[in-house]
């Protein structure tokens, strides 16, 4: 490890963390198109300064069209290696105890929306190539850091960017965790759509619940008519759901039943629990004078409560290198005799997106229902045992002293479409820094570790 290097970024502290605070300042949230502009004027804005900072440490940069820059170590030369982060955030939402676009630091952490994800690694990996031209090293291979502006919206700056240039054949990006994640898995997101003939006197009016569709529903309720308390009572004991749920008397023998489940991300349901499944299995549970009670049941059975592997849909799959396939009923809305259910489901490395959307068709088919809407993306895997993976993982475990090791996912990070790539930083393992919530920060002493691991990592991929 090279002493030099560390003691430049250590000298380098209070430059470091001016650069941030001059990022974070900037409100980089997408906004509306304007020309040249296709992300808005403050992700603009934020690119436009990054570029400035860079070229002015002597950098050879590029603005791609407002959408992508690039941030070359050298004038001259193909890049072997490229550094992938992004510069726009999420909004700041509320609970902030701290203004959210200006830095503020406490007790050894720098808080500010973005100071994690993904101002603060980008800052590091400026300053770990800045240390390296300032310290003199030579290296026989380019780096090119690569800076996007639509991260948090679909990555569209990063589909546009491969189209227009090639990514160098090995990519990492400091926008996950460490120490290494090497898989990813697949991702599908679908639609089933039911329908029923509602005119009974006893039936189920309305429901829904769920607002994303990556994450467990928190909360759901319909209105039912014609059932008694006892009959709703039994239905909620049955369907084994009845600490969840309220009911309410309205007018005209009608009820107003709500859940309140537990939310969780979708890559990792088993940590809620799915509000809307709930109430699916207590309608499914109620017996009424038209088919309304029949058709939750038929939905019910294929997304019991408390099951999130894909067994009851068939689906379910699981390997040793990627972990089990997880699904999550995330949003339901039912009015009218049309209902319409919207899920997310991760799938492991030994499934394909054709296998599974055969599989659903199929599952919905045989209850009457229909796949109405369905999108996918194949799972992400870059090869452990790489020179590239087994330097990042040695690097990791070199300067941190912690034990490294590649880990699989079931989220999606910035290289998913990216082929040798993979997410290396930048927060660490067991630690929470708050992104996307209110409180957003990185600590000090994680900034100068995080440009110390990514010189380090330039150095030995690149010597
Ligand atoms: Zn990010």
């Amino acid at each position: 490890m090279n002493a030099e290097i560390y003691n430049y970024i250590d000298a380098n502290l209070a430059k470091m963390t001016g650069t941030l605070s001059e990022l974070v300042a900037i409100p980089s949230v997408r906004g509306k198109a304007v020309p040249g502009k296709p992300y808005g004027e403050e992700c603009a804005r934020v690119l436009e300064k990054m570029l400035s900072i860079a070229s002015s440490f002597g950098f050879k940069t590029e603005n791609h069209k407002n959408r992508v820059g690039t941030i070359d170590l050298y004038p001259e030369g193909e890049p072997t290696l490229g550094i992938l982060c992004h510069l726009d955030v999420v909004p700041a939402g509320s609970g902030w105890r701290t203004p959210p676009f200006s830095m503020f630091m406490s007790g050894g952490k720098l808080y500010g929306r973005g100071t994690m994800d993904d101002k603060g690694p980008a800052v590091c990996v400026l300053y770990a190539m800045k240390a390296i031209k300032d310290c003199g090293i030579n290296l026989s291979q380019n780096v090119r850091f690569i800076v996007g502006t639509d991260e948090e919206n679909g990555s569209s700056d990063l589909a546009w960017y491969k189209k227009q240039a090639k990514l160098p054949p090995r990519v990492f990006t400091p926008d996950g965790s460490y120490p290494v994640i090497n898989i990813e898995k697949g991702m599908i997101r679908g639609e089933v759509t039911a329908k029923c003939t509602p005119n009974g006197t006893k039936s189920v009016l309305s429901a829904e619940g769920g607002t994303v569709i990556n994450a467990v529903p928190e909360s759901a309720t319909a209105e039912v008519i014609g059932f008694s308390d006892v009959e709703l009572a039994l239905a909620a004991k049955n369907a084994g759901v009845t600490s969840l749920v309220s009911f309410k008397k309205a007018a005209a023998g009608r009820t107003i039943i709500s859940v309140t489940g537990k939310s969780a991300h979708a890559s990792t349901p088993a940590e809620g629990k799915n509000a809307v499944t709930a109430l699916c299995a207590l309608l499914g549970r109620l017996y009424g004078d038209d088919d309304s009670t029949v058709m939750f049941r038929k939905l019910s059975t294929l997304f019991p409560y408390g099951e999130t592997d894909g067994k009851s849909l068939k689906i379910a799959a699981s390997d040793e290198k990627s972990g089990a396939l997880t699904e999550v009923l995330s949003i339901l809305s039912y009015s009218k005799g049309v209902l319409t259910g919207r899920f997310d489901v991760r799938f492991p490395l030994c499934r394909t997106v054709d296998k599974i959307k055969s599989g659903l068709k199929s599952a919905f088919s045989a209850k009457d229902m229909e796949l109405t809407d369905f999108s996918g993306v194949e799972p992400h895997e870059t090869d452990a045992e790489s020179d590239f993976v087994k330097t990042l993982n040695k690097v990791y475990s070199d300067v941190t002293g912690a034990r490294s090791g590649c880990i699989a996912i079931g989220g999606g990070t910035y290289v998913h479409d990216i082929e040798g790539g993979v997410a290396f930083g930048a927060e660490f393992p067991g630690e929470d820094c708050k992104i996307h919530s209110a409180g957003e920060f990185i600590s000090v002493d994680r900034l100068k570790q995080n440009a110390k691991i990514f010189a380090e990592a330039i150095i030995r991929l690149c010597k």
